[in-house]
């Protein structure tokens, strides 16, 4: 689902995010998602998450294959909408996380 590419700041190699994630447990049920630079090995903090927000991205998930299956327009329209709704919902949530987790910029 995710092969976004990522340039690494320090070496400029540029790599798949889906192969060089990983995930860091950091109390709390807080979880950093780490991305490593495979050229340079250096780290790079790509989000954070906690439990109410790992629950969230499985409702999206879940109406991903939802979408997927589905032909009928309205209840895409529907699926649609209610996507649109969590993600604003967990990119608020996720924004906060990081203000926690890093302190305020
Ligand atoms: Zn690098």
């Amino acid at each position: 689902m995710d092969y976004k590419k990522c340039t690494c700041d320090q070496c400029g190699t540029i790599f798949i995010v889906k192969y060089c994630s990983r995930i860091m447990k950091i109390g709390r049920g807080i979880k950093r998602h780490l991305l490593v630079c495979p050229g340079c090995k250096a780290e790079f903090t790509s989000y954070y998450t906690n439990t109410e927000i790992r629950k969230q991205q499985n409702k999206i998930r879940k109406l991903y294959n939802a979408i997927r299956m589905t032909r009928n327009k309205s209840l895409l329209d529907q699926h649609y909408k209610k996507m649109d709704s969590i993600r604003a919902d967990l990119e608020r949530d996720m924004n906060q996380l990081r203000i926690e987790v890093e302190g305020t910029p």
